[in-house]
């Protein structure tokens, strides 16, 4: 278990066509294509751009191939039945909500290209392969040599001549060469402009007459580049919504979901961070960042107990307070209020310090019990939530 865990904003994951946009506003040779939300405007694109087309579920996941929400469709009842078959589908637990109409391309060679940051080397790293169109990771672990890797310094910048040799290594058609280094520079242009923290093409093809076409985009951007990227915006209505997150947020909540099992609440954001850390170094792993803030009345602390009781992963609640303008007794006038609003499904420990600690304490006492118990210290409250998530319900 990582004694740190990383507590970031989300970051913006953009749909295949929105990805799409994006790389050809860099100049990426992108399938021209239109998103359709119904058959019959699925129809009207494809007699536009001519048949055959591929009809293209738009989801925030990848192996949709797989799940069947790509199909090829020659002509006007075909592409009316793929799309009727696969806007609604579920893959992997996300809705298809809408389906990219495009031109379909030919395929003589697939491979794979992306830029992510590496944080340990303080570069760029670019992955290349001639073995796109199936997961890297799968080409990584059977097929290793077959990827040809280049750490960027983001000072240098990619050159041509590194690209160069980048598709040299990779053993790409050298007939194409040429076109596969004026992506990459792209590419790697639209990595560094546009703030993304990932961008990948799988697969980039190769045509039968020799051509690059980027087939798939898998984009991220960084949301704390927002405030340069007004265009950001547009991509906000289909992110995928944490609802933990919204419902905390309404609130006025400082929250992150993590993957955990110990719900915690912290008051500052400094204390929130470390209670995730001391909650690792118990061994368990803490299923939020919640920060109630400095000045948080009883309204707050209840209403952070219940964001934290809806998450069905929470199976121990942590909470963390070190009293300053916070005072003890508002605190535990907060807990109270919500043990009297909401039936509580999981047992709380409380580390109570600071201002008016003692006023709380004796507030709580008669009221603790199972499901409500007193930590003397931040490390041993810690350690009784990971035992209690541990041990179950
Ligand atoms: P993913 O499965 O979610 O990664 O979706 P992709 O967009 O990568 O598509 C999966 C596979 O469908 C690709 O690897 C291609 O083999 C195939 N495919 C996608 N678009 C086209 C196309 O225009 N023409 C052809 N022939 N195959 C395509
Ligand atoms: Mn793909």
């Amino acid at each position: 278990m990582p004694p740190h865990t990383r507590i970031e904003s989300r970051s913006v994951d953009l749909l295949e066509h929105q990805g799409k946009e994006f790389f050809a506003r860099y100049g990426l040779p992108v399938s021209p294509g239109f998103v359709a939300l119904a058959p019959s405007e699925a129809r009207e694109i494809a007699e536009r751009l001519g048949y055959p087309v591929v009809v293209k579920a738009q989801v925030h996941i990848g192996g949709r191939g797989k799940a069947g929400g790509i199909k090829l469709a020659r002509d006007e009842p075909e592409v009316v039945t793929a799309t009727e078959s696969i806007l609604g589908m579920d893959i992997g637990g996300h809705t298809v909500g809408c389906v990219l109409i495009e031109e379909a391309a030919q395929i003589a060679a697939e491979y794979y290209a992306s830029f992510t940051l590496d944080r340990s080397a303080r570069r760029y790293l670019g992955i290349l392969s001639a073995r796109g169109g199936v997961e890297i990771e799968a080409v990584a672990e059977s097929d290793p040599d077959s990827i040809a890797k280049v750490w960027v310094d983001p000072v240098e910048g990619l050159s041509e001549a590194d690209a160069r040799g980048w598709v040299a290594a990779a053993r790409l058609d050298e007939m194409a060469a040429d076109e596969l280094v004026e992506v990459l520079l792209k590419l790697y242009l639209a990595f560094v402009e546009g703030d993304a923290d990932l961008v990948e093409i799988n697969p980039l093809i190769l045509t039968p007459d020799g051509r690059v076409r980027v087939l798939d985009a898998k984009v991220t951007l960084d949301a704390n580049s927002r405030f340069r990227h007004p265009e950001y915006e547009e991509y906000d209505a289909t992110q995928p919504r944490d609802e933990r997150e919204s419902a905390a947020h309404t609130r006025g909540l400082q929250y992150v979901g993590l993957d955990g099992a110990v719900g915690v609440i912290a008051n500052g954001a400094g204390l929130a961070m470390s209670t995730v850390d001391v909650v690792a170094q118990a061994g368990g792993s803490a299923a939020n960042f919640l920060d109630i803030g400095g000045g948080a009345d009883a309204d707050t602390m209840a209403g952070a107990l219940e964001v934290i009781n809806n998450d069905p992963a929470v199976r121990a609640i942590f909470i963390n307070i070190f009293g300053g303008i916070v005072k003890g007794e508002v605190v535990v006038e907060g807990i109270l209020e919500a043990l009297d609003r909401v039936a509580m499904r999981s047992p709380i420990v409380l580390r109570l310090d600071g201002t008016n600690a003692e006023q709380g304490r004796a507030m709580i006492a008669p009221r603790l019990s199972e499901m409500l118990m007193l930590a003397d210290s931040m490390p041993a409250g810690a350690a009784k939530a990971v035992e209690l998530a541990g041990a179950g319900l």
